[in-house]
């Protein structure tokens, strides 16, 4: 009989590719048109863009790292030796361009807000709101927690778990593919078992083994994996019978997903650049409480193409109001460095902007812990449902990797082991 995987993103990916290693049959049942999930590459611009996962966090500790190797995919530390946190150009609050002083300065806070963390952790700290023990004063600290929480975590200090900040913090080698990591990852799905367009609404779990239900269905299996986000978790996007213990359905509750969305745009030849190097980062200090800053990456392998981040709060409130909000955002936030007129000229076309937030599929980017939660994605990872039959998986499951493509890929590999034994 078969294991029945329920998405097909990186984590869906990863435990079929486990089970057909194993000696098992798997059907990957994807409720979407495509598949990789939160890992595609778009080329509507003329060039791979990755509208999900770009970089390879810790390469050196990445599952993804050997086999993109192994496939012959070009890795490239976008930092080129760098600090991480370095903007090749930053904006004061004022608008002025920061000199080498400042852009120090930015940096050092950035370190001071992961220090702090650490160190209450390190001291004894019970689980509280990260914002709670992060350097508050200072012109850079608003700049360093938006950055670091908003923007690299999707979600804003208040509402994270101190302690899954410090667990799940990322270091090391940070390259990006260069053909996407989208087409890694449906690279390494050529071969399996996977069924496009099959959306599961219902799983039922009894003593004959599992059925999931939905369009196109019934699917009879042994047991199953499922792969979908926390997001779409506690949106009920699968209804459970039985129903999920009330403790699984907390730990659900206490990952939700934060917000990143990206705005691409195609620049002219005639932009010449704007006189930066390829992969050029522009940052803008946080100018008072209502200010939340794109960040920029210019030029990735050498292509014209720049692409604006936004996170947290701002992004959902843009997300509400549709994709040409956004637009319009990233063209305002790229005047303020080059001016309009340069902006309209060097970037004519429409941009290609995100949509996780209202997808249904998704309900968000990556999860982050709310306070007092750093227990929920261990609680998700080892939680053995229906006598080990029904397994969670996904990066939110990843104690370590969590919202990372390579968390969601060991986190599928672990649920097939562990569905495996089950069975055994
Ligand atoms: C903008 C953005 C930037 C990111 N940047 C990075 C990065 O640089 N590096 C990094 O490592 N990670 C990054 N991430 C995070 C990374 O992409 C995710 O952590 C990872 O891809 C999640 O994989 P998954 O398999 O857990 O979930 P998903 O990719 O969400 O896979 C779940 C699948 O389930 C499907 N599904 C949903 N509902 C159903 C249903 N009812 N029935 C059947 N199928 C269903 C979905 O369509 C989806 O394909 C980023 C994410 C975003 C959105």
């Amino acid at each position: 009989m078969t294991v029945l995987v329920i998405g097909a993103g990186a984590a869906g990916i990863a435990a079929a590719r486990r089970l057909r290693d194993l000696g098992r049959d798997a059907l990957v049942l994807e409720a979407g048109p495509r598949i990789g999930g939160r890992a595609v590459t778009d080329h509507s611009l003329g060039a791979p863009v990755d509208l999900g996962a770009s970089w390879l966090h810790q390469a050196e500790d990445n599952p993804l790292t050997p086999l993109a190797q192994r496939l012959g995919f070009t890795l490239h530390d976008t930092a080129q030796g760098t600090n991480r946190r370095r903007r090749d150009l930053l904006l004061l609050a004022d608008g002025s361009v920061a000199g080498e002083a400042d852009r120090a300065a930015f940096e050092a806070a950035a370190d001071a807000f992961d220090d702090a963390a650490e160190a209450a952790v390190a001291a004894g700290s019970p689980d509280r709101p990260l914002s709670d023990v992060v350097p508050r004063d200072g012109p850079w600290a608003a700049t360093a927690s938006h950055w670091l929480a908003a923007m690299i975590n999707a979600a804003e200090a208040e509402g994270q778990s101190l302690h899954d900040y410090v667990a799940t913090g990322l270091d090391g080698w940070n390259p990006q593919v260069q053909e996407g990591v989208g087409t890694l990852v449906a690279r390494l799905a050529e071969g399996l078992p996977i069924r496009t367009g099959c959306a599961v609404h219902r799983l039922r779990c009894d003593a004959a083994g599992v059925t999931a239900e939905g369009p196109g269905g019934p699917w009879h299996g042994e047991a199953a994996i499922v792969t979908v986000s926390t997001g779409v978790l506690a949106a009920g996007g699968i209804v459970f019978d039985p129903a999920l213990p009330a403790t699984v359905q907390a730990a659900i509750a206490g990952l939700p997903l934060g917000l990143l969305s990206k705005v691409a745009l195609r620049a002219t030849t005639e932009a010449a650049k704007l006189g930066l190097r390829d992969f050029a980062r522009l940052g803008r200090q946080v100018a008072g409480a209502e200010d939340s800053p794109l960040s920029w990456m210019l030029w990735p392998f050498g292509r014209d193409i720049a692409q604006a981040f936004i996170g947290g709060r701002r992004a959902w409130q843009l997300a509400a109001e549709g994709p040409a909000a956004a637009e319009v955002e990233a063209r305002a936030e790229l005047a303020r460095y080059f001016g309009a007129d340069t902006v309209s000229r060097a970037f004519p076309d429409p941009a290609l902007v995100t949509t996780w937030g209202e997808d249904p599929l998704f309900r968000g980017a990556y999860s982050h812990a709310i306070p007092g939660q750093a227990g929920a994605r261990a609680l998700l990872r080892d939680a053995a449902l229906a006598g080990g039959r029904l397994r969670l998986a996904g990066e939110a499951t990843h104690a370590r990797f969590a919202a990372t493509v390579g968390g969601a890929w060991s986190s599928g590999e672990h649920a097939a082991e562990q569905v495996h034994a089950a069975l055994a």
